[in-house]
């Protein structure tokens, strides 16, 4: 993702509690942090995930696997895209896998990660690498670790609704400023149809950085404000300090492809990582625990339907 606009004064959130909702949380199983940090170790592992290389037909069938190995038979989304760069076409892959929930309620959450690693270094602490890729530890790993983790939790505790996660290719293709060659992946997973088949999506991106601080997206909190009190007040109930209740910057990720196609959804994104775009993107830099955070959130969400907006 690349940001768009960055806000110089934050202003403040009232955060508005929903004093409708009587019922009372329930627990969601255990996010098992440790277990979810190594699923990010091992994409690191293959290396950096670009579209058509090895290492990415690799940690396709690894995550793949995985999904499988919990019966929930992961479907591929291929296509190709006609890369301005090379004018080649360039394959891509988005990994879906879904969970059926108890109830028979046809509508569904997406939850969505980029698993893909940008081509190039825009900011390379090194001389003579910008053209290299980019190790991807926190963009793109992070978030495929963390619905990785949340796929085994829900394979064991079915929901009551059903959850598909969403994993989309080519996320971070463009060159700075080709706004129309990022997000390849979500956009072709919007244009096969996403309109009423969903409840509502959460993209989340960039979310394991040790110094983990989330604040509210712009474009989110400008269209889906509901959703984005419905995760703050998640993470205030559960006492997750790393998201903080402010607007602060503005990103161009995968959520636009599914506001603008008419689905409800926001983008959850720590923009404040100092490795961001650069080769020092490696496991180091994150953590079992803001992983953790952040896995929590969602599992209280997912597994508290009261918590969340009133359809429309
Ligand atoms: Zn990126």
């Amino acid at each position: 993702m690349k940001i768009l606009a960055s806000l110089i004064i934050a202003f403040n959130l009232i955060s508005i509690v929903n004093l409708s909702c009587n019922e009372k949380s329930v627990e969601a199983p255990k996010f098992d942090s440790s277990r979810a940090f190594e699923y990010l170790v091992k994409q690191v592992e293959f290396g950096p995930r670009v579209p058509g290389s090895r290492e990415w037909q690799k940690c396709k069938e690894y995550i793949a696997n995985h999904f499988a190995e919990l019966g929930l038979k992961p479907k591929f989304q291929e296509f190709e895209f006609f890369d301005p760069y090379s004018k080649t076409q360039l394959p891509l892959v988005n990994i879906i896998a879904s969970i059926e929930g108890r109830s028979a309620d046809p509508e569904r959450i997406l939850l969505m990660a980029h698993w893909d690693t940008r081509p190039r270094t825009d900011f390379p602490t090194r001389p003579n690498i910008s053209d290299k890729p980019i190790p991807g530890a926190n963009d793109g790993a992070s978030g495929v670790a963390v619905l990785m983790e949340l796929a085994n939790m829900l394979a064991e505790n079915r929901p009551e609704h059903s959850v598909e996660i969403v994993l989309v290719d080519g996320e971070d293709w463009g060159k700075s400023g080709d706004n129309e060659y990022y997000l390849l992946g979500s956009s072709e997973f919007a244009r096969r149809g996403i309109r009423g088949k969903y409840r509502f999506g959460i993209v989340i991106d960039m979310v394991g950085d040790k110094n983990q601080e989330f604040y509210r997206e712009v474009f989110s909190e400008t269209h889906h404000p509901e959703l984005n009190d419905m995760i703050w007040n998640a993470a205030a109930e559960l006492g997750v300090t790393s998201f903080i209740d402010t607007t602060r910057h503005t990103v161009l990720d995968d959520h636009i492809s599914l506001v603008t196609s008419g689905l409800p959804a926001v983008d959850i994104i720590d923009f404040d990582y100092k490795w961001w775009h650069t080769d020092q993107d490696t496991v180091d830099k994150c953590s079992p625990e803001s992983l953790g955070n952040i896995g929590k959130v969602l599992a209280h969400i997912i597994y508290n339907p009261q918590l969340w907006p009133a359809k429309k």
